[in-house]
């Protein structure tokens, strides 16, 4: 089935390279994979690297490697969000009196908000003046309004958010002049013409303010699919994992068709595989978006997985 405009079906998958995948990462990957390759879509490999602090040393090697040990094919090339500075910056003057320089360092945010409130909604201390015109450095922040902000989620169904009273004017350039993750994503998103964005339910209450930065920037919305995060029995996120290189192709094979397995899919047992190029063949034909579980919790026998 094509989008409702008939546009080509193109999926994306944007890891960021602060450690090795892990399996609730494989998890998302084969969410938004088959979303693609079921519907003779495209899938995009885009790396979060917006945040250079934050990226760890050959992760970006040990992503791609294990992404094409376990088989996933990428299509086109590879988008790295450290290269796309330019692009941030044009979107951030087409927003033009959208945003507004803010001067408040974390201390004048601290000092100035009652006790336990610092960290949730910015008060908007500089929307209409600056509070420090001196400041060496600002941070750019989007105006929002009370209006709330919906969208229509694939599994999760309306979900939405008033994303002045509950995350206020957010910001989209850091005072150390990184871009956020919010513009980047968005912009990211528009450049590729993503049409369906499927990934963890942890980013759900994320989507408002992408929706209305694309409304702000004039932008297509995409569709949007968030499948449940997986957690383990006792509630807890996956944590990072190295996957080591020398894995054997019956371990892929096994890996794969765990993630199906969670994500509500009923693969014939592992010893009617006998690669792993059949098992993605098996996949891809038999996909079935609306068989995702509400819940994903990982078995007690999947000590590799954590
Ligand atoms: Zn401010």
């Amino acid at each position: 089935m094509l989008p409702k405009d008939n546009k080509p079906y193109i999926g994306r998958f944007a890891p960021s390279p602060t450690g090795s995948l892990h399996f609730g990462s494989l998890i998302a990957a084969t969410a938004s994979y088959l979303c693609a390759k079921s519907k003779e879509g495209k899938w995009l490999l885009r790396i979060e690297d917006v945040d250079q602090f934050r990226v760890k040393k050959d992760s970006i090697y040990q992503i791609l490697q294990t992404l094409e040990q376990y088989g996933y094919q990428w299509d086109d090339a590879i988008l790295y969000q450290s290269q796309r500075t330019q692009a941030y910056d044009a979107a951030l003057n087409d927003l033009g009196s959208l945003v507004y320089p803010c001067s408040c360092t974390r201390k004048f945010l601290r000092k100035q908000m009652p006790e336990g409130t610092y960290g949730y909604v910015y008060p908007s201390f500089c929307r209409e003046k600056m509070t420090n015109p001196d400041a060496a450095q600002f941070a750019i922040r989007l105006r929002t309004h009370d209006e709330p902000i919906g969208f229509t989620d694939y599994l999760q169904g309306d979900y939405q958010q008033a994303v002045a009273l509950e995350v206020g004017d957010f910001i989209l350039k850091r005072s150390d002049q990184l871009f956020s993750y919010q513009l980047a994503v968005v912009v990211d998103d528009e450049y590729q013409q993503i049409t369906e964005v499927v990934r963890g339910s942890d980013l759900l209450d994320n989507t408002p303010r992408q929706c209305y930065l694309q409304h702000c920037l004039n932008y297509q919305q995409p569709q949007y699919l968030h499948f449940p995060t997986a957690v383990t029995p006792d509630g807890k996120k996956l944590s990072k994992q190295n996957h080591s290189p020398e894995v054997s192709d019956t371990e892929k094979r096994q890996t794969i068709l765990d993630t199906l397995h969670f994500l509500g899919q009923a693969p014939p047992a592992l010893d009617q595989f006998s690669c792993l190029n059949d098992v993605w063949v098996w996949a891809i034909q038999y996909w079935d978006r609306d068989k995702i579980p509400a819940q994903m919790t990982l078995p007690e026998h999947y000590p590799n997985c954590l």
